[in-house]
């Protein structure tokens, strides 16, 4: 199976290929120990009907990658159909009216309780790297009087490349607390957290190794200490349930074309707690955020409420894509999904135990599924290989975090335990025979 890309970027449909010129057996591998288990976790999956509200083109390719780009809602193609007739070939800029200029709001409200929160706290806006300079931005201004700003290295680059930057620009000093990769430095933070702190930012799951933080102990110590906290849930929204009102978390954004299966770079989300929505400042002053942005002042006076959080206008093809993965996530239940999750990680480290730990696969993700996310990292020596011979020979798409991780994400909507089952058979398979050291060991951009 190969991704093909063509020269033409700009007109041409890129597809997955299977390649015949392989023979490598792709199963089901019913001898094989745990298909049995398997099956009978299938069976008693009450979420097992939700796959076929997904887009499967192949049902032989095994996509383990809901964790970076989630699966194509069947209604998703409906809803952007709406947009392009009758809403803007029709309706043309009487849409605004009609629908869109509410969607951010509608739509945050619709995914609020996925992360507990209540109406008016959440919206869908702009990218999580911009929100979370919004405000991490608005933050700082609350604290003046303070010099430092707080995160940890399992945090996702963009966090800290946009926490760096902010600090630099406002005079702060960014704390960068070290871990041993796999599990958050809990105690480390705790003791770092000080009356100079303005903000500690980490997030809920981090990217690599799936490590999910306790939210209220944290956001317990900070607010103790006068300090703000904003939490990224990219690798939580969808998958791992989060309770920011019982929590009290102050702030928080994430993406929604994870396990929310919104779609390519579809709008994020941000909350901001009902409480600090007056006193926080947006540091991108736009007209979206103005009280009233027709009246084309000059002067910004900005709006009440999460409008504040608001930049400019959004792209509505997008937009509207994001609504039907939040439905098919509200109405599966976010805890239905979460016991599924932690059925199905740890059904895939029990497998890792059985066929992969000799072969050089090490765990690098929390045994421990109260402090894992709903994605299992492994390392190997020959990580970027094994992971382009799984795509490329394979039919499991993974993906692979440099220097040497493979990541496989278990989107609790579409992927079965069988199929855990399978990839695991085709992996050992794979790196028994020695396929993965036929790969060019050159790099694609994404992976
Ligand atoms: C995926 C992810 C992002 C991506 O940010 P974009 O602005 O959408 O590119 C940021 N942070 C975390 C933790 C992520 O997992």
């Amino acid at each position: 199976m190969a991704f093909t890309v063509s020269r033409d970027k700009l007109s041409t449909v890129n597809v997955w290929q299977v390649t015949t010129s392989t023979d490598f057996e792709l199963g089901p591998f019913p001898d094989a120990p745990g298909y049995e288990t398997a099956a009978k976790l299938d069976e008693e999956d009450s979420l097992a009907k939700y796959r076929e509200r997904f887009v499967v083109h192949d049902p032989t390719l095994i996509y383990l990658d809901g964790n970076s780009l989630g699966r194509q809602p069947r209604e998703a193609r409906e809803i952007v159909d709406q947009v392009m007739s009758p809403e803007w070939s029709e309706r043309l800029i009487g849409s605004w009216n009609d629908r869109w200029w509410d969607l951010q709001l509608d739509l945050g409200d619709l995914l609020a309780p996925l992360v507990g929160a209540r109406p008016g706290e959440v919206v869908v806006s702009d990218s999580t790297s911009v929100n979370l300079y919004k405000l991490a931005g608005a933050a700082v201004r609350a604290r003046p009087d303070r010099t430092r700003i707080i995160t940890d290295d399992l945090n996702f680059p963009t966090d800290v490349y946009v926490l760096d930057g902010l600090a630099r620009s406002h005079g702060l000093e960014l704390t960068v607390v070290p871990s041993d990769q796999t599990f958050g430095p809990v105690e480390e933070i705790l003791e770092e957290i000080d009356d100079r702190t303005a903000l500690v930012s980490l997030s809920h799951t981090a990217y690599m190794s799936g490590y999910t933080y306790d939210m209220g102990l944290i956001n317990a110590a900070a607010h103790d200490a006068g300090a703000l906290t904003l939490w990224d849930l990219s690798h939580s929204a969808g998958a791992v349930p989060v309770d920011l009102e019982g929590t009290r978390t102050d702030l928080a954004t994430g993406c929604t074309y994870k396990y929310l299966n919104g779609g390519p770079g579809s709008p994020a989300f941000l909350y901001v707690r009902e409480s600090h929505q007056r006193s926080l400042e947006n540091p991108i002053a736009a007209w979206w955020g103005h009280t009233s942005p027709f009246d084309m002042s000059l002067e910004f006076e900005p709006t009440d409420g999460i409008r504040r959080f608001h930049t400019g206008t959004m792209p509505i093809l997008s937009l509207a894509a994001v609504e039907p993965g939040i439905r098919l996530a509200l109405d599966a239940g976010i805890e239905a999904i979460r016991r599924k999750s932690v059925l199905l990680t740890s059904y895939f480290i029990e497998q890792w135990e059985r066929h992969l730990a000799r072969l050089g696969f090490e765990l690098a993700s929390p045994a421990d599924p109260d402090r894992r996310g709903s994605h299992v990292s492994l390392r190997h020596d020959d990580g970027w290989r094994v992971t382009r011979a799984l795509i490329e020979i394979a039919g499991v798409v993974p993906d692979f975090r440099s220097p040497d991780t493979v990541r496989f994400g278990f989107a609790p909507l579409y992927t079965s335990f069988s199929e855990i089952h399978t990839a695991v058979q085709r992996l050992e398979r794979l790196v028994e025979q020695g396929m993965h050291e036929t790969i060019d060991a050159s790099r694609t951009k994404v992976t």
